[in-house]
């Protein structure tokens, strides 16, 4: 059993000054795995702090020694690569076919950020005047336990390329996968006080990180609901905000396409982190005439996946984060059966042989009608909801006819008549045929799915703040 029970504030890895102690148990063998010490509003003080001092020096760095600072970032990270793809699935059970395209997808948004700053004018002429942008302070930054390693790398990159410094508060769950983090920066050489790190609860370390006046900016990867509460709080003191939320992202097949590649790929998108992922396409949106084929295919293809050890390179789902998440989806299955959806594949209980561990059975609802509670909230989980559609226009009025727009996919035989019907769905970022990561193309939510973008030189905009000079 592992211990963590430090912190990394000014360079230095630090015993808290908070002494509550959380078990952690891991998700796949539901045996206690580590014991965290959380801190308290003294520990995020002294992080914001110590991120503070630095910025004034951090502030007025160049150009080139940030890029020095990232291109050390990244050598750190791709030779610590196999630690940070092992923690993620032995801590919340990631399944490691995901967690090694997080940890590839890291170090590509380190080199996205890279050549995004190379080619980023920090002093521009606009109209008769001179803008300069300038990092805008201490950012804090508040992320969910999944792909938690992912989050801080792309955040972190943007924040160090922009010149700011900041305070890291990641899941409570996920301390082993920040202490790993901790030391990839620390063996990068970043300066003292520019990334700080500390382990704790969201309404303690993440209240203080909220209404501290001393943050200028928010950076905040989590659910819709904490993000709201997140947003109040720090209006008091007028914070920059960037909200990545949740997401019920549509996917349609268009009626040209060619079943049997689109929906097994459909059910890779949905299933993606074993259905714990923000961009997962949990409503699968098909051509009322193929329903019959549809269903045919998915429960084919979900019948033949494997579901099990996270450890092993060929499962697609894993077991839930916690007791709490695995408890969450039985719920929703329930609502979905209540409901009056078919059922066509998974349902209630854990699956055979793996009773131990937080498994919830790989599921599939058939004939799903758009309003019930399955195809309008965030299960995070395996569970896929299929939604029959009339024709393009239906099919675009149910994509949007939700309250979350973070992720889309659009699949067809003609790659145009996709683009036409992508361009009609309000939602951030959408997929033509397929599930792919772009390090510098903008990622952020429509509607209640987010504030803002992250990757690339939008990404690195929301780090920045203009100042003009009239002459
Ligand atoms: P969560 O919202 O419960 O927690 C996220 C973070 O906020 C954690 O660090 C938590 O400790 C902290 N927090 C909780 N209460 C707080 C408060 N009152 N003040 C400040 N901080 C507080 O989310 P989760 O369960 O860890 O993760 C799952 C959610 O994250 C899902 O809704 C998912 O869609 C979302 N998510 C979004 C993206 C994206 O990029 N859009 C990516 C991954 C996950």
């Amino acid at each position: 059993m592992k211990t963590i029970n430090k912190f990394y504030i000014n360079g230095e890895f630090v015993t808290p000054h908070g002494t509550e102690i959380l078990e952690l148990i891991n998700p796949t063998t539901n045996k206690k795995m580590a014991e965290v010490t959380l801190g308290d509003v003294e520990d995020a003080r002294a992080a914001i702090v110590a991120a503070k001092v630095a910025f004034t020096t951090f502030s007025k760095t160049t150009k080139d020694e940030r890029i020095g600072y990232l291109e050390k970032l990244r050598a750190t990270i791709k030779r610590r690569a196999n630690d940070l793809t092992d923690v993620m699935v032995e801590e919340y059970g990631g399944v490691r076919q995901f967690c090694t395209m997080v940890t590839n997808n890291a170090i590509e948004d380190v080199s996205a950020m890279i050549d995004t700053l190379k080619h980023f004018d920090l002093e521009r002429k606009t109209g008769k005047s001179r803008v300069r942008l300038q990092p805008v302070g201490v950012v804090g930054i508040i992320i969910p336990w999944n792909m938690s390693n992912g989050f801080i790398v792309t955040k972190l990159s943007t924040a160090i390329a922009a010149g700011c410094t900041s305070v890291v508060k990641p899941s409570e769950m996920s301390a082993q996968q920040t202490q790993v983090m901790a030391e990839c920066f620390h063996e990068a050489g970043i300066p003292k006080g520019v990334v700080n790190f500390l382990n704790g609860m969201g309404d303690v370390i993440g209240g203080e990180i909220t209404r501290n006046p001393d943050i200028n900016k928010i950076a905040f990867t989590g659910s819709t609901g904490v993000g709201k509460i997140i947003m109040r709080g720090a209006v008091e003191s007028m914070k920059r905000v960037t909200m990545e939320l949740g997401g019920k992202s549509p996917n349609i097949i268009l009626d040209d396409a060619n079943l049997q590649q689109a929906i097994p790929m459909a059910i890779t998108i949905a299933f993606l982190n074993s259905g714990q992922a923000c961009a997962a396409g949990t409503r699968l949106l098909v051509p009322e005439s193929k329903l019959k084929d549809v269903n045919e295919i998915a429960k084919y293809t979900v019948d033949n996946i494997k579901v099990g050890d996270p450890g092993s390179m060929e499962t697609m789902v894993g077991p839930m984060v916690s007791k709490k998440q695995f408890d969450r989806v039985q719920e929703y299955i329930k609502v979905g059966q209540q409901e009056g959806a078919t059922l066509l594949v998974g349902g209630l209980g854990k699956p055979k042989g793996l009773e131990n561990g937080y498994f919830a059975k790989a599921t599939i609802f058939t004939n799903v009608k758009n309003s019930m509670r399955i195809a309008q909230e965030e299960i995070f989980g395996p569970v896929l909801s299929i939604i029959p559609y009339k024709n393009d226009e239906d099919a675009i009025a149910i994509a949007n006819d939700t309250t979350y727009g973070l992720a889309a996919y659009v699949t067809s035989a003609d790659k145009e008549r996709a683009y036409r019907v992508a361009s009609q769905i309000d939602a951030g970022r959408i997929c033509i045929n397929g599930f792919m990561h772009d390090s510098k193309a903008p990622f952020g939510g429509f509607k209640q799915s987010g504030v803002g973008r992250e990757y690339g030189e939008f990404g690195l905009e929301e780090y920045l703040e203009p100042k003009a000079f009239l002459e």
